[in-house]
Parts: structure tokens; C-alpha cells; sequence
């Protein structure tokens, strides 16, 4: 199947869902978990997503989550995002399903986002369970000694992201669920669909009856699944954005 291939399936598909993970955030320099650059390779910042060093030093955690989180109030959406804020303004996007937590999809103006991972978009504190937006803490933070925002009970504030060792965010991932039981084709975008499990929700289009296509750089456990995998994130924002 060449490009312009999946862009005819794409027109005739009454129905279709994207499914994201980090390969579209990468593209804004923002650091892959994983791959080759990722961020696991530094061993603090393989602990930072643990809630209990978070609760315990929550000093770590924010000492180490501005070049993911709060380093990217600058970022911009990249091509992916752009294109998938296309398909939903010509109706060809019924919502997006994202495993990342940097917020770049609402940032570009899609809607429903189902972050199944969480986002930074929203802080609650841990003590009283007050609520501040991703712009008030940082202020907040830009006021703390050490980085910490504190809530005015005394309780420190951690972002809305899924931590190791929390429950999945239920609303998000029932949402997701059932978007992806619901549509003719799900285009899986730059994850490896390794992390369960969230990985298993693309193949829920599938197992209705509906058509996956996967864009990934690399292969995926799925591949033998999907109708057609591509391999450039890069190219099928072009094509997109040049034909919707
Ligand atoms: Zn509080």
C-alpha cells in the first residue's frame, strides 16, 4: 500500500480514531521514553514516575521533570499533531487516543483527547485534593525555593500524570475504549505498542471488525494485525495535510 493508498482508505472510512504515543512527540524535540535518546537511559529519570519517591521527596520528581513536563510550556505542536487537528476539522477524526503526557494534542486544538496516561494539564494537591492548572503551577513553582508547588494547606501538588504504582486514569481509558470499539479504522501513530495496557486498545478496532494502520519507525508485536504499516511520521503528516 503506498501513501496515497491509506489517504483513499482514509476518505472512505466513515469512521476512524488515532491512537498516539511518544514518535509524534519526538518530532518536537520532546525525549522518547525508550528509544535510542530516551529518557530511561538516565537511572534518576527512570524513578521520577514513582508515587512513592514522589511522596516521599517530591523534590526529585520536579528537579527532574522539566525537560518532559515543564520545560515544554514553549513547545509547539508538531506535524503529527497538526495533522490530526486536520482530520478532525474535515470530520475524518472521530477523537484521539494518546499515551503521552505533554499535552501537545489539546495544545493544538483536538478534541476529545483520551490521555490514557494521564497529562500535566491539571495538578491536584495530595493532601486536601485542590486543583491547579499546568500555568499556575508553574508559577507557583517559579515562587518555591525548591521547585516544589506547595498548596496553601500545606500539601504538595503533582500533576494529573499516571504515576508507577497508581491506577490508570478510568474516564480516559473507558473513553478510549469505546471510541476505538466504534470506528472503521484506527491509525496507530508512533508508539512501539509495547506498554499495556494501553497497547491493547488498538487492536479493539480490529476484534469489531474495523481496519488498523500503524506508522511507526520501527516494527511493533502488532504489525502482523494491522492492514499496512509505514515507518514515516514525517511523510504521513505531509500527506495528510496536503490532501485534507
Ligand atoms: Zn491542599
Amino acid at each position: 500500500m503506498a501513501m496515497q493508498d491509506l489517504i483513499k482508505l482514509i476518505q472512505d472510512s466513515p469512521r476512524v480514531a488515532v491512537f498516539t504515543g511518544a514518535g509524534v512527540s519526538t518530532l518536537c524535540g520532546i525525549p522518547d521514553f525508550r528509544g535510542a535518546n530516551g529518557m530511561y537511559r538516565d537511572p534518576n529519570a527512570a524513578r521520577m514516575f514513582e508515587i512513592d519517591l514522589f511522596d516521599a521527596d517530591p523534590a526529585f520528581f520536579y528537579r527532574h521533570a522539566d525537560t518532559l513536563v515543564y520545560g515544554n510550556s514553549e513547545t509547539r505542536p508538531g506535524p503529527v499533531h497538526l495533522a490530526v487537528k486536520r482530520l478532525q476539522d474535515v470530520g475524518k477524526c472521530q477523537g484521539v487516543i494518546t499515551q503521552n503526557i505533554d499535552g501537545l494534542h489539546e495544545r493544538a486544538g483536538s478534541d476529545p483527547v483520551y490521555a490514557v496516561h494521564g497529562s500535566a494539564a491539571f495538578h491536584h494537591c495530595r493532601s486536601c485534593g485542590k486543583m491547579k492548572t499546568f500555568e499556575e503551577i508553574v508559577a507557583i513553582r517559579a515562587q518555591a525555593k525548591d521547585g516544589v508547588p506547595r498548596c496553601s494547606c500545606g500539601g504538595v501538588f503533582k500533576p494529573d500524570i499516571t504515576f508507577f504504582g497508581e491506577m490508570l486514569p478510568e474516564a480516559a481509558f473507558y473513553g478510549a475504549m469505546r471510541l476505538a470499539q466504534s470506528v472503521d479504522l484506527m491509525l496507530a501513530l508512533g508508539s512501539s505498542l509495547t506498554v499495556s495496557p494501553a497497547n491493547s486498545i488498538p487492536p479493539l478496532t480490529v476484534h469489531r471488525g474495523g481496519k488498523l494502520v500503524i506508522v511507526n519507525a520501527q516494527p511493533t508485536d502488532y504489525d502482523s494485525m494491522a492492514e499496512e504499516t509505514f515507518t514515516d511520521l514525517q511523510e504521513f503528516a505531509d500527506a495528510i495535510l496536503a490532501n485534507f
